[in-house]
């Protein structure tokens, strides 16, 4: 089977191959200029010549506080105009059209008012070759060294980078892998983003590492094992919170841990609580007192690590310190693995049932980890020539998102403009409705994008005021569909 993104445009009849006739017509809204016959759909599924009329195939989504009144709304139909109401009603990008080269304006620039203020909001679907996905997750399990490339069908779409807090983070996308290298690297690394962006599953296999399949608001599944929970916190952060829990019931308590190993008697908690020192070392490389570096290798073990036998960490046991009977429980930071073991006659660990008193705090440690789960952010830069669309004077909307004057959202959803220079925005795709994103095959991922300032300020940027229409008339010739507003999102119409 082809690739969904390998068919070329000239499938869709490219420019230069066909004459112009009736049946035959360019679309102009990306730089492939698919020549596109009666009936048929251009390279990217988008656009559709119908009876001879460019067509955007998707609906433009509009998003309604409160249930939307009318769901789907084609034009010819009656409609009295009550579905909306400026104050409730907000076009998204999604659906909106592109208009190619940016020069011509934006095709949706509509009016409201907010509290006796006359707001404008410019509405688009931006197209993206400078964006990736950073992805977020939750697990400790070992995904692959940092830096290592992540693959899709063999070709490179990004790589490990930096790990967070119980995270693993993977940097995809990106114009190096769309447009730097082949063809195929180029379409994969566009459909992958595509279906991530769109909240669908990608399997991917890290270089020297794992296999792991994501997908946005739903657990990771590594090498085939779906994950449940995110850890409680490091070996270190572990102790600190539940030495309390166990003093008392045990002697001695190592949280296993990939980054921080923690030592009760010998962390500063253990201290506090006048722990009698319990003499077990173990290996790795002492950071501070009850905190251990490197105890092993990174895995798919004991709390990341590859540790299938908790014991093996342990380096010696000091016969001066320890004592026969001396209980020690070694835990992984999310509770999963535990075992209890007692010293004998030889100061050797040996295993025995946990008693109930530290099974419930084992249990603790599992009911405050939260659901692992995969978070999927797009990140693209907007400060191109996307903002000809909006002002013939593109520095100025660039310094009007940086003085907080103009909000940018994407599908409705809020995003996070980076400091510095350039419109660089980060979005959650659970924010934004389903399948807010498209691609064109040049490659590039299109996203809906919309800037929201009062009209005093858009004129003075030199906004394309005099293509300003009411949400009415924008509406009136549109084929739509309404969706209730997501009430985690601010309303992004506000001054
Ligand atoms: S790829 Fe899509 S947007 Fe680009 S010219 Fe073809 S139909 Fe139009």
């Amino acid at each position: 089977m082809s690739h969904p993104l390998q068919r070329d445009p000239e499938d869709a009849l490219a420019p230069d191959t066909v004459a112009d006739s009736g049946e035959v017509i360019r679309c102009d809204a990306c730089p492939v200029l698919c020549r596109i016959r009666e009936g048929q759909a251009g390279a990217c599924d988008r656009y559709a010549n119908e009876n001879g009329k460019l067509v955007r195939v998707d609906p433009l989504v509009v998003l309604q506080r409160g249930a939307p009144a009318v769901p789907f709304f084609e034009p010819g139909k009656p409609w009295d105009g009550t579905l909306v109401s400026g104050a409730n009603t907000f076009i998204t990008g999604i659906g909106a059209t592109t208009t190619y080269p940016d020069y011509k304006p934006a095709p949706f620039i509509v009016s409201s008012k907010l509290e006796g203020v006359d707001m404008v909001t410019v509405v688009t679907e931006g197209i993206f070759s400078y964006c990736g996905l950073k992805l977020k997750i939750d697990t400790d399990r070992y995904l692959g060294p940092e830096q290592s490339p992540v693959r899709v069908e063999g070709e490179q779409i990004g790589h490990v980078t930096t790990a967070e807090y119980g995270s693993q983070m993977l940097s995809l996308g990106g114009v190096r892998h769309l447009t730097g290298g082949t063809k195929k690297e180029g379409t994969v690394t566009c459909d992958a983003l595509l279906r991530l962006a769109n909240r669908q599953p990608v399997e991917m296999k890290i270089e020297d590492g794992s296999t792991v399949v994501v997908q946005a608001g739903e657990p990771p599944i590594v090498n085939g094992e779906r994950e449940e929970r995110m850890r409680v916190g490091c070996g270190s952060a572990t102790i600190g919170i539940f030495a309390k829990q166990w003093h008392g019931h045990a002697d001695e308590v190592i949280v296993v841990d990939d980054h921080i190993t923690g030592v009760l008697t010998e962390h500063q908690a253990g201290r506090f609580l006048d722990m009698r020192p319990a003499g077990v070392r173990v290996r790795g490389r002492k950071s501070t007192p009850g905190r251990y570096f490197k105890v092993a290798e990174p895995g798919l073990g004991w709390g990341g690590t590859d540790i299938v036998d908790p014991l093996s960490i342990i380096e010696m046991i000091d016969p001066k310190r320890a004592w026969q009977g001396m209980r020690l429980l070694m835990v992984s930071t999310t509770g999963e693995d535990a075992e209890w073991f007692v010293l004998d006659g030889d100061l050797k660990p040996v295993k025995q049932p946990m008693p109930d008193a530290i099974r419930k705090v084992v249990e603790r440690i599992a009911e405050n980890c939260e659901p692992a789960l995969c978070t999927v952010l797009f990140m693209g830069g907007a400060g191109g020539s996307l903002r000809a669309g909006v002002t013939e004077n593109p520095v100025r909307l660039t310094r009007s998102v940086k003085d907080l004057m103009t909000r940018v959202t994407c599908g409705g959803a809020p995003t996070y403009v980076w400091p510095g220079g350039g419109i660089t925005v980060m979005v959650d795709v659970l924010r934004m409705p389903e399948r807010s994103f498209g691609y064109v095959p040049t490659p590039a991922l299109v996203l809906p994008i919309e800037f929201t300032m009062p009209l005093e300020a858009y004129a003075a940027m030199g906004g394309h005021v005099d293509r300003v229409v009411s949400l009415q008339q924008a509406l009136r010739e549109a084929q739509f569909k309404a969706h209730a507003w997501r009430r985690e999102n601010p309303w992004p119409v506000c001054t």
